[in-house]
């Protein structure tokens, strides 16, 4: 028999904190807070294996569920000594969802449920307040109504603004007893005739529509998308937690809240969060009042804070991580609701996986592993550049708000979560701003630049999102009054008014709103990034290199932890002077000369003149990557990519030259090709012209040996592109070294360099044996490889592509082949191709310039398939640094699991 349900109360708990992914990251965190004797209200949960028998089974229940269900009532029953539905002293509970993966508000929550007209008296009569349980009454009618029925949210808004105009009252906290009890008589009418049915009084039927409610929000289209976007693939679906009701809105003695064990934003140890007096948990998160900070609460309620603070710290020691929390206090007494590993911004992630490894909560290793790609890549936030004068920056002040996800960002106002989307189509940049954001907002939210909300605190829904994705975002800026029909903002204070379509720049570190597009710049590498960097670099066997074909990129790329070149693509060189862009002309003309050329005579004559300027950016090259390796690929494109295909480019081309159009237009004609991709590139060429290997390997060795005379240290690596046989290859081979140890001879210099090859096709996978025979390395071009292993063309697949990965259409690959290495089936030729090679050639060096160098998981394939290194774009070799860390700590991870077994 299958359990669907797992009980937790009175210092027990059926399940477990690690079983996230059967009882969700909220069951299995209130699992774990009542096994170590934390205060929390008993429950139970209905595991996520339940939803997933729902969506595989027509939206069914196990047939068993019923009887566990009940079961589990009764002994939630017993253990608060309450019953549901009780008319003396009811039982309420809230049901929540929870996946194994945190999706703050994208699924639904049902409160106060078991009340009924009977009960309802019970709760008055026992908390001696008669209005507190007709507002609880009133709340849990309208939830119900809209979350189980689907009932309009407005409909029900309206008559709440009705009856607070009939009572003469403008907070509902001054609504009396007797407006509430009024409101659910019209609520409950309300319900009848839209639904067709009496509002429902048995409490287990209520619980059986809360159930199918919070499973039901699984597949809304909110929290779909929100799955999407944070790529959250492969889980079952949610848990639903059933637990007693404890309220926070008894009085002022009473209240709720969220905290951080540490800061989420700077990642410092300080207890970080928000407090609403008099208030259920929605009222935080939904930000439609402002809370107070935590310091506030301990003023407010000395006990109950100390207490809090001692769980803080024991829920940090348990789960060696900066913990998410909420909580409720009801007439003074503390209970836990909910804790979950805190999201954070790129920046606090560094600091606080730093702290905790020099606190020894957590080993350097465990640090490293800490830290995710993506927080990489948003560590680096634009901030506004400081050189902006001052003066004019405070005349640009819109308005201020409260800093909830530092860094700066600018585009266009919009004031809808779909016109964000839509302006973000057409490659507007913009920033959505609203009075508060919901989960129905989370597509805008995503494609915009910086989000902005004139109410909330720094745990509402607009700031937690924002700060998942690493987002610049401010809330509670009060003062700005929106129209929405108008598409426009007015601030109170500065007065001044934004349209529509206007640009606005966010502060987000310091909660600032300017009107403008400002300057924006990106910061400093911070303390923490470095030491963590440093620790990840001491465990890697890795080595990472760089794709650069410029001096400044192989500069910014050494910035960023690159330990040499893994792939200078020369042809780009053909097209641009990066020293000098004024002289790319000549260079473009050279090449093309050589490309019309009618015979070897004439295109010697072109390639002679273009060798000086590639001998020029080798050296610079070189000079920027001393005592490092540096690979140098010779010439792979197609040629027509070089000459123009208009007539009136071609006249100018011929006039140029002094040679006929009549001759430019027919060579040019000669080199279109049906399939350029598969035709007369890479090492083809060479074998034609041997004439253009020959200038390259001039230039290269010319280079290296000018540079090796003043004393840089130079390891060049010449490799020949998209090679398919060994005898192919051995022809060049032994081209390029015979140019090449004749100019070292002549120098009377000493310069080791190596001759490899790029393995980019699988034939070439295949008789890796016989082609290492001749290269001295492999540098597998995965790019090319995964084109031609998969017979999908990397230019044109991304338009189907995104369908192959779409869950919902085909999901026949998890992500992008073009981005994250198909390991399945191009990582089988990779690691055949590794193999074969090292079999007859056991010192091959061995490494990747694909694209997928810079992809974490990638790296982590070439660290098991034993490669030497990985070659990535310049700002992507931190992150082939980091996950080349965190495949050694991973394999030993699991070695020791394996030990244990
Ligand atoms: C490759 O094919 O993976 C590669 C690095 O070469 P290019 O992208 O220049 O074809
Ligand atoms: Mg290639």
């Amino acid at each position: 028999m299958t359990k669907w349900v797992y009980f937790f109360g009175a210092g027990k708990a059926e399940g477990d904190g690690e079983w996230r992914d059967l009882l969700g990251g909220k069951g299995a965190g209130l699992a774990e807070m009542t096994k170590i004797g934390l205060p929390v209200p008993a429950g139970f949960t209905i595991t996520t294996e339940t939803c997933d028998y729902f969506y595989k089974n027509g939206k069914k229940y196990p047939s068993d569920l019923t009887k566990q269900l009940k079961d589990n009532v009764a002994k939630l029953e017993k253990v608060t000594k309450k019953k549901l539905g009780d008319p003396k002293n009811p039982l309420l509970v809230s049901v929540r969802s929870g996946s194994a993966r945190s999706m703050p508000g994208m699924m639904e929550t049902i409160l106060n449920l078991g009340l009924n007209d009977k009960s309802v008296a019970g709760l008055a009569s026992v908390t001696k307040n008669e209005r507190f349980a007709y507002d609880a009454y009133r709340r849990f009618v309208q939830m119900y109504s809209t979350v189980v029925m689907g009932l309009s949210k407005e409909d029900l808004e309206h008559r709440l603004r009705a009856m607070k105009e009939r009572v003469g009252v403008k907070l509902d906290t001054d609504v009396p007893a007797s407006g509430w009890k009024e409101l659910v008589g019209e609520y409950k009418e309300y319900f009848k005739e839209k639904a067709g049915k009496e509002f429902p009084d048995d409490p287990m039927e209520q619980l059986w529509g809360a159930i199918g409610a919070v499973f039901g929000s699984w597949m809304a289209e909110k929290a779909v998308t929100y799955r999407r976007v944070e790529k959250i693939t492969g889980l079952l679906g949610t848990a639903v937690n059933v637990v007693q009701m404890v309220f926070g809105n008894t009085g002022d003695n009473s209240g709720t809240g969220v905290c951080f064990t540490r800061d989420p934003s700077t990642g410092e140890k300080i207890f970080y969060g928000d407090y609403l007096t008099n208030a259920q948990g929605e009222d935080v998160v939904a930000g439609i009042r402002t809370p107070v900070h935590l310091t506030e609460l301990k003023k407010l309620m000395p006990k109950a804070y100390n207490q809090l603070e001692k769980v803080r710290v024991t829920l940090e020691k348990h789960y060696k991580d900066m913990q998410d929390m909420e909580f409720t206090i009801e007439e003074g007494t503390l209970y836990m609701l909910q804790t979950r590993t805190g999201k954070r911004t790129p920046t606090a992630t560094f600091k606080i996986a730093l702290d905790m490894a020099n606190e020894k909560l957590i080993t350097k290793e465990e640090a490293v592993l800490r830290i995710k790609p993506e927080d990489i890549e948003r560590l680096f936030y634009p901030v506004i550049d400081s050189k902006f004068d001052k003066k004019k920056l405070q005349e640009k002040i819109l308005t201020h708000g409260i800093d909830a996800v530092p860094g700066a960002a600018a585009g266009k106002v919009v004031f809808s979560a779909a016109e964000a989307e839509e302006w973000a189509k057409n490659g507007e940049k913009v920033i959505l701003v609203r009075r508060e954001t919901s989960p129905e907002d989370v597509g805008g939210m995503a494609v915009a630049q910086g989000i902005l909300t004139a109410t909330g605190g720094k745990t509402s829904h607009a700031a937690v999102v924002a700060r998942g994705w690493g987002k610049c975002c401010i809330v509670g800026a009060e003062t700005l009054a929106i129209d929405y029909k108008g598409k426009s903002m007015k601030d109170g204070k500065s007065g001044k008014t934004v349209k529509e379509g206007e640009w606005l720049t966010l502060d987000g570190s310091e909660g600032t709103v300017y009107t403008d597009q400002l300057p924006l710049v990106t910061p400093e590498f911070p303390k923490a990034y470095t030491t963590i960097m440093k620790w990840a670099d001491d465990v890697r066997r890795l080595r990472v290199r760089t794709n650069a074909d410029t001096p400044q990129d192989a500069r910014k790329a050494i910035e960023f932890g690159a330990e040499g070149i893994g792939l200078c693509r020369t042809e780009h060189m053909f097209f641009t002077d990066f020293e000098f862009p004024e002289k790319s002309a000549e260079r473009q003309r050279a090449i093309q000369e050589m490309i019309v050329a009618e015979d070897k005579d004439a295109r010697v004559k072109a390639l002679d003149k273009l060798l000086p300027f590639q001998r020029r950016d080798f050296i610079g090259i070189f000079k920027a990557m001393d005592g490092f390796p540096v690979t140098i690929r010779l010439i792979d494109p197609p040629l027509h990519e070089f000459v123009p295909h208009d007539h009136a480019k071609q006249a100018e081309l011929a006039k140029e030259l002094g040679i006929p159009v009549e001759t430019v237009a027919r060579r040019v004609e000669q080199l279109h090709e049906a399939n350029p991709m598969l035709g007369h590139r890479g090492c083809r060429l060479s074998i034609t012209y041997p004439e253009i290997l020959e200038m390259q390997v001039r230039a290269i060795i010319e280079a290296a040996i000018e540079c090796h005379k003043s004393k840089v240290k130079v390891l060049p690596e010449i490799m020949i592109p998209l090679t398919l046989d060994k005898k192919e290859l051995g022809i060049l081979t032994d081209a390029t070294r015979r140019v090449a140890d004749d100019l070292i001879k002549k120098a009377g210099v000493k310069l080791p360099y190596l001759v490899g090859t790029m393995i980019e096709l699988p034939r070439a996978a295949l008789l890796a044996n016989e082609i290492a025979e001749v290269a001295e390395f492999f540098s597998f071009g995965t790019n090319d490889l995964t084109q031609t292993t998969m017979g999908l063309s990397r230019d044109d697949a991304g338009r189907f592509l995104p369908d192959y990965v779409d869950e919902k259409k085909a999901g026949v690959f998890h992500g992008d082949p073009f981005q994250t290495l198909d390991t399945k089936g191009v990582g089988m030729l990779i690691k055949w191709g590794i193999e074969r090679g090292r079999s007859t050639r056991p010192k091959l060096k061995v490494g990747i310039c694909g694209e997928h160098g810079g992809d974490a998981d990638s790296v982590k394939f070439c660290h098991q398939v034993g490669m030497d290194y990985v070659s990535a774009s310049p700002f992507r070799v931190p992150i082939s640094r980091l996950a080349a860390a965190q495949a050694v700590v991973e394999e030993k991870k699991a070695a020791k699991k394996g030990k244990k077994k």
